[in-house]
This record gives C-alpha cells, sequence and structure tokens, in this order.
C-alpha cells in the first residue's frame, strides 16, 4: 500500500486564525490561556482535515506559536542569558523576547533586549530567527515538544508522524556568538535528540520525520559526515522509530550518496526541484529503503498534472514494488495559501488551474489511490486534471503571441552611452548640488490615505473624488518637500497598496486572491499574486501621478517603479515558463513604463530591486545563470532611458560582496542602499570594487520610530566620503517611509537636509 503523507500543513488556519489569536495575546486583550486553546484548537482542526482528505502520515510537531526554528531552539535548551529562561519548559514571555525583542514589562526579561536575528528560510519567503550559541553552548531538553504534540493528536484520535527540524540542519541555520564552527556543537546536541526520539517512541509514535533540508545546499565533506555521524547516532538511539529523513527545495545532486548511506528507514525527496535525483535513487537505494515521492508541488499554486506525477510513480513502483512508496508533496506545505475553496472572486478559468494546501492533500491521496487501485479508481480526478492542464496549455487568454514573439526577439537596444558619458549630460541638465538629498519613494501611508483606497474599492466615492484626494496629497507632499529642502522629489506612492501588487493589478497575466495568505513570519503574512499568463501592460501605470507631481514643482520628480526581478520573486510564477522568461515579460512591461515617464517629462526614474538578492540560487553552481537574467532582465527594463534620463535604483539589505560586480552590471545611474544601521560598513563592498556609479547610502534608519539628528547623518556621511568620491555620493533613508509616522519623518529628513548641508560647506572649504 502506498502512503499518502503530508510534510507539514500551514500553522495560520483559514482567514489567518493564528494571527488573530498572537495579536490579541500581544494586545493585552487576550490571555495566554486563550492562545494556547487557540493554537491547540488549530492544530486539532488540521490534524482532522488531513485525516479528512485521505493523509495517512499527517505530521505533528509542524505547528509553531511562532517560528519552528526558534521553537527549536527553546526545545534545546538554546536561550541565550536575560530572556527570562531559567530552566524547564520555556515561559511563552521569554519565546516571544526572542521572536520580538523585549518590551520590559515581563518578569525576568531585561527591558531592552533585541529579537534574535531574522533571516530566511532557504530560497522560500518564510523567515526565521537565528538561534544564538554559545561557544560553549550546553543542550538540555526543556520539554518533549514532539512528544507532546504526538499525545495531543492522540487524544484526538490520530497517530500522526513527529516532525522535527534535523540536528545538522539546525546547528547550520544557528550562529555562535563567537562566530565559530556552529558544527563543533553537533556531539553536544545528539544526546538532546536522542532524548526526544526515545521519548517519541515510548508515547507509541512508529515513523519519525526528520527534517534535513541542508541537503538541498553545498555541503563540505566535514558537514557531510557530521550528518551521517548524527543520523547513525540518532538511529542507534531509537532502533524502534522508522525515521524518513526529509530533504527538499532542491536535488541532493552531490549530496545523494550521503543521503542514501544513511541507515534510516525512508528518504523523501523533492520531486518538484529534485527529479534529477531519481535514476540515481533507483540505482543507488537499498531495497528495504521507504521512498517517499515529493510529487506535489509543495512551494507553487498550480494543480498538479495527475498523469504525469502518476508516471513518475509508476516508474518508481515498477522498479520497487509500491509495498515501501509514500506519496507527498515535495515540502512543508507551509509555503502554499490553505484553501483555494475561500476564493469565490477569482477568475474561475485561473481558479481551475489552481491547488492550495487542501487541494494538494487531496491530489496526494489520489495518486496514493491511483497507485493501489488502479487509473479506473480515480478515473474522475484524472480527467479532471487532465481538463485543467489542457485548459491552461491551449488557453487564448494564458498565451499572448505578440508577447511571446517580444520576449523572444533580441534584446532591443539598451542605454547608448556608458556611465561616464551618460553623467556629463545629467550633470548638465539636472544642474543638482554636491550631495543631493531625496528619498525612496513613499511617505507615510496614514489611516486617512488607506481610507481614501478603501472607500474607492467599495464604491463609496467614484473615481474624480479619488483622484482629487490623490491629487491634493501629492501636492501636498510636493510643497513639504520643497519647504524642507529636498533636492529630488517623489510623489509619495499614496495610491500603492503594496510595491508588487499595485503594479500587478495593471499588468495582464497576474490574478490576486482574497484570502491567499502565506506566513512570512510569526503573525506577518503575504498574499502573493498569481501570475498566470503572459505579461503585458495595457495602459501607463504610473505616469499620471508622476507628471501631475512634476507638474508643481521645478525640481526633478523620480519616477517609482518595482523593478522585474522583484515581482518576479514575490510572486508565485507560472510553471509552464522558465521564471528567466516570465522576468523577461514584466522587464519589458516596466521598459515601456520608463519609455512613457520619460517622454512625459520626468528626468529620473527608480527601479526598485529589494528582492534582486532573494532570488539567489541555493547552490552555488547555479548562481551564475540565475545572476545573469537578472542583471539582463534589469537592464531591459532601464534601457529605453535616455542618456539624460537618470535611472535609481533601491535594495534595502546588507549583502552586497558576492554579488558586486553584478550590483555594478545593473549599470544604474544611481543606487541607494541601506546603510545606516551597520554605520556604512556595506560601503566596504562598494570602495573595494571601485564601484563606478553613485549611491547614496541609507543615513536614516527607517525601521525605528527615532529621529537621527543632523550630526548623527553628518558623522556616517564622513564615514562614507572616505569610502565613495564626494561627487558620487547621495544622501537618502534607508527605504521607503510608508510605515513611519509624519511626526518622524518631517524633522528626520530636514535634519537629512541640514546634514547634506554641512557636507556641502565642509566640501567647499577644501
Ligand atoms: N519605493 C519603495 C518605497 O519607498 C521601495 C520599498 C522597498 O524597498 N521595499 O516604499
Ligand atoms: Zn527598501
Amino acid at each position: 500500500m502506498a502512503i499518502a503523507s503530508n510534510l507539514g500543513f500551514p500553522r495560520i488556519g483559514d482567514r489567518r486564525a493564528l494571527k488573530t489569536a498572537l495579536e490579541a495575546f500581544w494586545s493585552g486583550r487576550a490571555g495566554e490561556g486563550e492562545l494556547i486553546a487557540a493554537a491547540a484548537r488549530l492544530r486539532a482542526e488540521h490534524w482532522n482535515r488531513q485525516r479528512r482528505l485521505g493523509i495517512s502520515h499527517i505530521p505533528s510537531g509542524d505547528f509553531a506559536l511562532y517560528d519552528h526554528v526558534l521553537e527549536t531552539a527553546c526545545m534545546l535548551g538554546a536561550i541565550p542569558p536575560g530572556y527570562g529562561w531559567t530552566g524547564g519548559p520555556v515561559p511563552i514571555a521569554t519565546l516571544f523576547a526572542l521572536a520580538r525583542g523585549a518590551r520590559g514589562t515581563e518578569a525576568g526579561i531585561a527591558p531592552t533586549l533585541p529579537a534574535l536575528e531574522m533571516t530566511k528560510w532557504f530560497d522560500t519567503n518564510y523567515h526565521y530567527l537565528v538561534p544564538m550559541l554559545a561557544p560553549d553552548q550546553r543542550f538540555v531538553l526543556t520539554e518533549n515538544r514532539p512528544r507532546a504534540a504526538f499525545e495531543e493528536a492522540l487524544a484526538h484520535g490520530v497517530r500522526t508522524r513527529p516532525v522535527l527540524l534535523g540536528p545538522v540542519t539546525f546547528l547550520k541555520l544557528a550562529k555562535r556568538e563567537d562566530g565559530g564552527d556552529t558544527l563543533a556543537l553537533l556531539d553536544a546536541l545528539l544526546p538532546v535528540y536522542a532524548e526526544i526520539l526515545t521519548g517519541l517512541a515510548e508515547a507509541g509514535a512508529h515513523w519519525v520525520q526528520i527534517d534535513e533540508p541542508c541537503f538541498a545546499l553545498d555541503l563540505t565533506e566535514a558537514e557531510r559526515s557530521a550528518v551521517s555521524r548524527a543520523h547513525a547516532a540518532l538511529a542507534a538511539a531509537a532502533p524502534r522509530l522508522s525515521i524518513l529523513l526529509a530533504s527538499y527545495f532542491g536535488p541532493l545532486a552531490d549530496n545523494l550518496p550521503t543521503a542514501l548511506a544513511l541507515p534510516v528507514a525512508g528518504l523523501h525527496l523533492d520531486l518538484a526541484r529534485g527529479a534529477a535525483d531519481l535514476d540515481a535513487v533507483l540505482e543507488g537505494a537499498r531495497a528495504d529503503l521507504w521512498l517517499s515521492l515529493g510529487v506535489v508541488d509543495g512551494r507553487n499554486v498550480w494543480r498538479t498534472d495527475l498523469r504525469a506525477a502518476l508516471a513518475t510513480l509508476r516508474r518508481v513502483a515498477d522498479r520497487r514494488g509500491t509495498r515501501r512508496l509514500m506519496v507527498a508533496p515535495s515540502c512543508s506545505l507551509l509555503h502554499v495559501p490553505m484553501d483555494l475553496e475561500a476564493e469565490d472572486a477569482l477568475d474561475p478559468e485561473v481558479k481551475s488551474w489552481l491547488a492550495f494546501a487542501v487541494q494538494k492533500l487531496a491530489e496526494v491521496a489520489t495518486l496514493a489511490r491511483a497507485l493501489d487501485e488502479g487509473e479506473g479508481a480515480v478515473a474522475s480526478a484524472l480527467k479532471a486534471s487532465d481538463a485543467a492542464v489542457a485548459g491552461r496549455r491551449g488557453s487564448a487568454r494564458v498565451h499572448d503571441p505578440a508577447v511571446a514573439a517580444r520576449a523572444a526577439a533580441a534584446d532591443p537596444p539598451g542605454r547608448s552611452a556608458p556611465y561616464r558619458d551618460r553623467r556629463i549630460v545629467q550633470r548638465r541638465t539636472l544642474a543638482l548640488p554636491p550631495f543631493p538629498t531625496t528619498t525612496i519613494g513613499s511617505f507615510p501611508q496614514t489611516e486617512a490615505v488607506r481610507r481614501l483606497r478603501a472607500d474607492r474599492a467599495a464604491g463609496r466615492i467614484d473615481d474624480d473624488a479619488y483622484t482629487e484626494a490623490m491629487k491634493r496629497l501629492i501636492a501636498e507632499a510636493i510643497a513639504w518637500q520643497e519647504e524642507i529642502g529636498l533636492d529630488v522629489l517623489v510623489h509619495g506612492e499614496f495610491e500603492r497598496n503594496d510595491m508588487v501588487k499595485y503594479f500587478g493589478e495593471r499588468l495582464s497575466g497576474f490574478a490576486f486572491t482574497k484570502h491567499g495568505w502565506v506566513q512570512s513570519y510569526g503573525s506577518r503574512c503575504v498574499a502573493p499574486p498569481i501570475i498566470w499568463g503572459d505579461v503585458a501592460r495595457p495602459a501607463p501605470i504610473t505616469v499620471a501621478w508622476t507628471a501631475y507631481a512634476q507638474s508643481l514643482t521645478t525640481k526633478p520628480v523620480k519616477g517609482m517603479l518595482t523593478g522585474p526581478v522583484t515581482m518576479l520573486q514575490w510572486s508565485f510564477v507560472r510553471d509552464d515558463l522558465p521564471r528567466e522568461t516570465v522576468c523577461r515579460q514584466i522587464a519589458l512591461a516596466i521598459r515601456d513604463e520608463v519609455d512613457d515617464l520619460q517622454r512625459a517629462g520626468i528626468r529620473m526614474v527608480q527601479i526598485d530591486e529589494p528582492a534582486f538578492r532573494e532570488g539567489l540560487p541555493l547552490r552555488r553552481a547555479d548562481r551564475r545563470r540565475y545572476l545573469d537574467w537578472a542583471v539582463a532582465c534589469f537592464r531591459l527594463a532601464a534601457g529605453a532611458a535616455r542618456d539624460e534620463t537618470q535611472i535609481h535604483t533601491h535594495m534595502c539589505y546588507s549583502e552586497f560582496n558576492d554579488i558586486i560586480a553584478e550590483i555594478a552590471a545593473l549599470d544604474a545611474d544611481v543606487i541607494s542602499i541601506e546603510t545606516a544601521r551597520s554605520r556604512m560598513e556595506l560601503l566596504d563592498a562598494f570602495a573595494s570594487f571601485a564601484y563606478p556609479n553613485e549611491i547614496g547610502p541609507g543615513v536614516y534608519d527607517i525601521h525605528s520610530p527615532r529621529v537621527p539628528a543632523a550630526e548623527e547623518m553628518v558623522r556616517l556621511l564622513r564615514i562614507a566620503r572616505r569610502r565613495i568620491p564626494a561627487d558620487r555620493l547621495w544622501v537618502n533613508p534607508d527605504c521607503g517611509l510608508k510605515t513611519r509616522r509624519w511626526e518622524e519623518v518631517r524633522p528626520a529628513l530636514a535634519n537629512m537636509v541640514t546634514a547634506a548641508r554641512t557636507l556641502r560647506a565642509e566640501l567647499a572649504t577644501e
């Protein structure tokens, strides 16, 4: 019998129930007991739901109140001092202090503790908290959480498959205070894992899933042997348990021999991203090794082509029989929305091509059944799948020949002159002072601004009234920017809900969900757009707003666009075209927008690419290709700009060292980056590379409500001057100001202008 199984279920619940419960607790509206009860209700509901869908291996321990890596760290006693943990089960106040920083009111918790660092979980848009370990870290089992979850499910009548984050991946994701090698702590950690497994066996678990997605990364020999050592120890510690080792997010590739040699009962394969492993697995796997075949893509929202998936399953079954097979999603379903049925406003044709977590598990169950009972048993499901596949393939709405032809054609000409020539023209036409001041685009999204958009969406005000109100906001913003003396102005982005959504809603080929929430971190969720068809721009998007702003001032107004790589990265992308092709289509649409802006008299256009680095593949060997097409797409988008049109880009993160050559290859005239917090450290990468174009290192940390003094920004700019020639430096905040309040933004930007003037005076006396 093939086993229908799941690796992880979305935690957030229908209608973001977990978010509601967390926020009620944080705000003091609900007590701890209510939060714990809400979480237990969600888990019970999710177990039952999976059972009803026909899943036999249902995970437990995949739930987390905030983040599973953080909860693993807490379980292992890896809690830095000061957060209020003194032994035994970790208090909820400690958990949230680690997740969100301390508020200073909780007993035993220092008043000003920072949250743990947060970073991306592999190449997903989920973020985890980075465990911070001491060089001599001691681990203790504070509470056998997987066992508790297993027993909780058992009480609901569900014998689950407990899930654990594996010891090697845990250590690889953690950091050591002294920057040392976290894997050196493996021997200290393994006894705790052994204790967890022993407890699970005692409680009556049969299978345990241990996640080691580090297998999808480049591993050193030392790391591979750490995995071997760790799993030999765990297998020995719990001989009665069947361990399923799960890796996902990419092929095992050169790590495959290590994985196949582990003394585990089963191995999970991500066949959405790692199909290339399958031949070698069939060749090399022990006859008694269970294989969990992740044929249903857990990272994307498309319906599975059941016939194709079944062909893959059959291939394996023909070789090995069906006795030791599991059918599964490729990875945890944490990364897709919950239930497509909740989408009552989606275009019905598009909807018929989609599957969210619930639908994906139904597919898994169908496939397992087909394997056991033959295709006849699932004939209607196969027929529906065939229809969806054929419908999508043949849809005239998906395939726009004009877009395809344009994307396939040779690149239209890019910027004709090199930067050093453009610079001369731009200096003449723009006539900016040294250290020009500007902002990154958005101004505070006040309650009034949001209400305006909501009123229009609900039909409470008509388009004319909306446009008039928006124009008033823009006019106020322009007047105010002139008053404090900024050199390059922006219109303020008041019309935008979100930098990707705003553009996606105005391009063809994008769909938006009502409830398609995916956890980004903690209670924060995003509802990514779905790119389902060829992307084209039916009409100009930003030109009217930007041109209106420019009509009010003689100073240059900078147009604001979201770049093609960021649009791609923050969406669910169609799987019937290479990502780079979709990105090219978006780039061409943005290119037209750039051209229309300059034709309307706009002299500067910023193309934001905050997600440029996020797209980097997990494996070094794949990075070159990605960087090549990502750079090409940006250049394609910017390429319509005439010499005198100044192209800006913006990236708000703090690692550039390994991609600095590609950042230079984007050939934006100006780049603004986030540097305020790191005190300009980031500029080292630009300085040592001798970055040739202009740079605006952020001098105002927009993540904090604090208003920086002019003197502080002067100090940062002086540091910047030591690394970057004065005639290439711009003065700007770290990022957009939409989350800030006007009371902070006004004085902060006024101080920023003062700081720039101080620098100008210093330059004049040199
Ligand atoms: N122009 C955008 C803004 O100012 C940029 C946002 C971002 O970098 N994430 O909000
Ligand atoms: Zn930013």
